[in-house]
């Protein structure tokens, strides 16, 4: 009886249904994917493909590796023209898109003074790296769309496309994903996250870090079908006489930010959340959360730098309610 009882539920039970992961360290993070696929093997293609197209977006976009696509146009554009991939092109866009909402404080040109920063060795710009900061302004990045080419008109700019580069792959990935019939699914380059549709059944939990105790949570987001990145000023800085040196770089000064300690965005894709949790992180409480309530679809938690807690006005009111 029981074997034939077991038989039945075999046959009932599609081959392979479950949960597939995976991990790997990549674009300087932890990048995961975590997905429901009924095909074992489609599942690991999917996996594969995935972290293919992580590899391939932190080989395009790395400014550490000097043939990347960043890396040459950062050695070139100074001096002329410089045809980019549509890609690289469109990324540029969606950069300098935020930059004007923001009023520059999104700006990826920040690395012209940024890039003398080393949080490992405890590095700061000395002060002629700092007299850069002239050459900071995202109009210095000029777009040429019918020609699609870039030209810096600065001499010294320099761009670092860390603020928006993870959403971007993390973004790629999910795409790959839903074209592979993903219907649940989570992909996360560190601070940077896709969920698509629910935990079957469940909503997908994302917790929000208490800036100054790792592994606390300040909060928890019950998601689905969303975007979410958090920036904060604990995931790569030193201290020196008392003052925190993190990268996250206030265009107007080329010194790090200090008006919070975490910021957390949700939004429909997480090109945008993630550059625009880098922008609400410069810009401070205030004028972060109007722009974030300014802007469709978009939410925010900032922490400020005493360690409060402010919601942008739909989470205040979903936690009212
Ligand atoms: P993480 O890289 O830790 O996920 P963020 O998404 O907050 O964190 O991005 C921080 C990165 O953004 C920095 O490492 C740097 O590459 C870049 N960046 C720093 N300041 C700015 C800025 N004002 N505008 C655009 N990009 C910035
Ligand atoms: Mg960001």
């Amino acid at each position: 009886m029981r074997a034939i009882f077991i038989l039945c539920c075999l046959a009932v039970l599609p081959a392979h249904a479950a949960w597939h992961e995976r991990e790997a360290a990549i674009m300087g993070t932890r990048v995961h994917v975590d997905l429901w696929l009924e095909d074992f093997e489609a599942a690991a293609a999917l996996l594969d493909a995935a972290m293919i197209e992580m590899h391939r977006v932190d080989a395009a976009f790395s400014p550490y590796k000097p043939s990347s696509e960043l890396s040459q146009l950062n050695l070139r554009a100074a001096a002329t023209w410089v045809p980019v991939s549509d890609e690289l092109f469109e990324l540029l866009g969606k950069a300098r898109q935020v930059s004007v909402w923001s009023g520059g404080a999104f700006d990826i040109t920040y690395a012209s003074v940024g890039r003398y920063y080393d949080f490992r060795k405890g590095k700061v710009p000395d002060a002629q790296e700092r007299a850069a900061v002239e050459a900071i302004d995202y109009r210095h990045v000029e777009l040429d769309a019918s020609r699609r080419a870039v030209r810096f008109a600065h001499p010294q700019t320099y761009i670092d496309l860390g603020g928006i580069a993870k959403g971007h792959a993390v973004d790629r990935v999910a795409a790959i994903l839903i074209a592979g019939g993903v219907e649940h699914g989570s992909v996360s380059a560190g601070g940077d996250s896709r969920i698509i549709g629910d935990r079957r059944g469940k909503p997908w939990h994302i917790g929000v870090q208490d800036p100054r105790q790792d592994g606390v949570m300040v909060a928890i987001l019950p998601l689905e079908d969303t975007a979410v990145s958090t920036s904060g000023d604990y995931e790569r800085f030193f201290e020196a006489d008392g003052v925190r040196y993190h990268h996250i770089i206030d265009p107007g000064t080329g010194d790090s930010a200090r008006g919070a300690m975490g910021v957390t965005v949700l939004g429909a894709d997480a090109t945008l959340t993630d550059a625009l949790s880098t922008t609400l992180f410069v810009l401070g409480v205030e004028a972060g959360l109007a722009l974030a309530n300014r802007l469709d679809g978009i939410d925010a938690i900032i922490i400020d730098a005493e360690g409060r807690m402010h919601l942008s006005d739909d989470l205040a009111d979903l936690k009212g309610r």
